[in-house]
């Protein structure tokens, strides 16, 4: 944030507004932190409904997530938020009974300890099935090996590879990034997607006492916690906070320019209304946070600064939540657990994960009742040649075929389309960045680039990494800091406010 020498001049009174591009978690967080430091705060976002990838959807009658359905629970950064929204009262723990993997010889219970599938002891019978005898006598050198050896890979893949062998990541890894990143771990920059991993290597002098010794210190010992009724809930809530804070809130809009307000120092947008006849209007602020996907605030910001033209990232993934509401009573006794991640060699199943909605989330199974399961199917792998996934380019109506076909395979069961009482496709267009290798450098870099810009940041999974818990996290430290280098005075932290009883905010009828 620090201006170059020969930048604009400083200014001379501290700012009195501020404009948010992007109606996601990192924005409606953005916008609410500068609306705490007394800022007038204009948001904008392109789809109808804000909240971005936590969203809701109804199907079967049953109010359910239609993206991100949990946080991680390494850090504070959620917890926290949610405590200012008065929301810590609905976090929930995921049930214990574990998930599985599915791998070509069928299903098989997953590591139930560790991080990303790495399991805390690689030697555990319950992972013989999995790894095979040759597979765990490799793991298990892990243990043997001197501390460094690793320590100089960067990529997730590549520290597995070296401590515990090809095997643990083919089987046990591989399933899981594919599953939450949609990437190989050969793609993935351990340190954006395990952070503090590598410095748990060096003190515990193996990764499998590393991966044991971040489990254990989570929570409720899992890796990963959510709300009572739904995440959905953060943003609901958020919006909620906005409006009586006075933030201006702007959907249907879709920023096409951004550009040096001429009239006094700040930023202002040109928005276009697609869907009302290509309406324009314009917003305009002193302080500037962009909380796009990458792709457009690298086209929106590379106007102003043409070397952060280079820092356009990879489109990211597409992928497709199939959610299937089934009535099988069968299914009570939660066959797979949690839900399973599905290997890339596995053959006759074309998802990559099904989660086991009512057996993960007591909040699901009472809503649901008995013998009614929610079961979501994610589609979408990555490595693959087609700009769009071929599963994921199925009509909604052959991708609901498609899920429940391979929830049958998945659950060890026949689930027939008369049991199917509700079904809905979400699409996700570039909500899943990757985090590549050399990802933090490439951030420091852009951020470095863009501080040529007066006041301006930008936020968003696309830098933070993917997840609630880096965007929250990285979104507040970035607008602390364009407070400071403002002049921003303090002020005292927001109330904690009553929970939001207002409907959901992007809730999708289709069932
Ligand atoms: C299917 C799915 C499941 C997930 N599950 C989990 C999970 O369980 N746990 C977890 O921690 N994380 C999960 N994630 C990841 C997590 O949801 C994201 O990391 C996080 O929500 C990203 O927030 P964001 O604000 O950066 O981006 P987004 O939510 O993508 O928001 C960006 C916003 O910018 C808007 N925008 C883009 N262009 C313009 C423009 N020109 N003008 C105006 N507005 C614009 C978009 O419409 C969008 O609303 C999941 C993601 C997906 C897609």
């Amino acid at each position: 944030m620090s201006a170059e020498p020969d930048g604009p001049p400083a200014r001379r009174t501290p700012p009195r507004s501020a404009l948010v591009v992007g109606g996601g978690v990192s924005g409606l967080v953005a916008a609410r932190d500068l609306a705490a430091r007394g800022l007038r705060v204009t948001l904008v976002e392109a789809e109808d409904h804000l909240g971005g990838a936590v969203g809701a959807h109804q199907v079967a009658g049953l109010v359910l997530d239609s993206g991100a359905e949990s946080f991680a629970t390494r850090s504070r950064a959620v917890p926290d938020l949610l405590e200012e929204l008065g929301l810590g009262e609905r976090v929930v723990h995921p049930n214990r009974s574990g998930s599985w993997l599915f791998l070509p010889e069928g299903a098989v219970p997953a590591p139930d300890s560790g991080i990303l599938g790495i399991p805390a002891d690689p030697t555990a019978p319950r992972l013989r099935a999995a790894l095979g005898r040759a597979g765990m006598l490799r793991a298990g050198l892990d243990r043997r090996l001197p501390a460094f050896v690793g320590m100089t890979e960067r990529s997730l893949g590549g520290l597995v590879r070296a401590r515990m062998g090809e095997r643990v990541v083919d089987r046990l890894v591989a399933p899981f990034a594919t599953g939450v990143h949609s990437a190989h771990p050969d793609d993935l920059d351990v340190d954006a997607v395990a952070p503090g991993l590598r410095r748990a290597l060096r003190e515990h002098g193996s990764l499998g006492a590393a991966a044991g010794a971040l489990r254990r210190a989570a929570p409720a010992g899992a890796n990963v916690a959510g709300l009572r009724g739904g995440m959905n809930a953060l943003s609901e809530t958020l919006v909620h906070d906005l409006e009586r804070a006075g933030v201006k809130l702007v959907t249907g809009y879709d920023v096409i320019a951004l550009d040096r307000d001429p009239r006094r120092e700040g930023w202002m947008v040109i928005q276009r209304q697609p869907r009302h006849g290509h309406k324009t209007a314009v917003a305009r602020g002193e302080l500037l946070v962009m909380a796009t996907d990458g792709t457009t605030a690298v086209r929106l910001l590379a106007g102003h600064e043409a070397g952060l033209q280079r820092f356009a990232p990879e489109a990211g993934p597409q992928v497709a939540l199939a959610t299937l509401v089934v009535d099988e009573p069968r299914l009570d006794g939660a066959p797979r657990g949690t839900g399973l991640l599905v290997s890339e060699d596995a053959r006759g199943v074309r998802a990559k994960a099904l989660t086991h909605a009512s057996a993960k989330w007591d909040w699901v199974r009472e809503a649901a009742g008995p013998g009614r399961h929610v079961l979501r199917l994610s589609y979408g792998r990555p490595r693959t040649d087609a700009a769009v996934p071929p599963e994921v380019a199925l009509p909604d109506d052959q991708l609901i075929r498609l899920a429940l076909s391979d929830a049958s395979t998945l659950m060890g069961m026949p689930l027939r389309p008369g049991q199917l009482v509700g079904a809905d496709i979400v699409r996700w267009r570039s909500a899943l960045p990757r985090a590549g290798v050399g990802h933090a450098r490439r951030v420091a870099d852009f951020r470095r680039s863009l501080a040529v810009l007066p006041d301006a940041v930008a936020v968003g999974g696309w830098l933070a990494g993917t997840g609630l818990a880096s965007v929250v996290a990285d979104t507040r430290s970035q607008v602390r800091a364009l407070l400071a280098e403002a002049g921003v005075p303090d002020r005292a932290a927001p109330a904690a406010s009553e929970p939001a009883r207002t409907p959901p905010t992007s809730t999708r009828r289709k069932d």
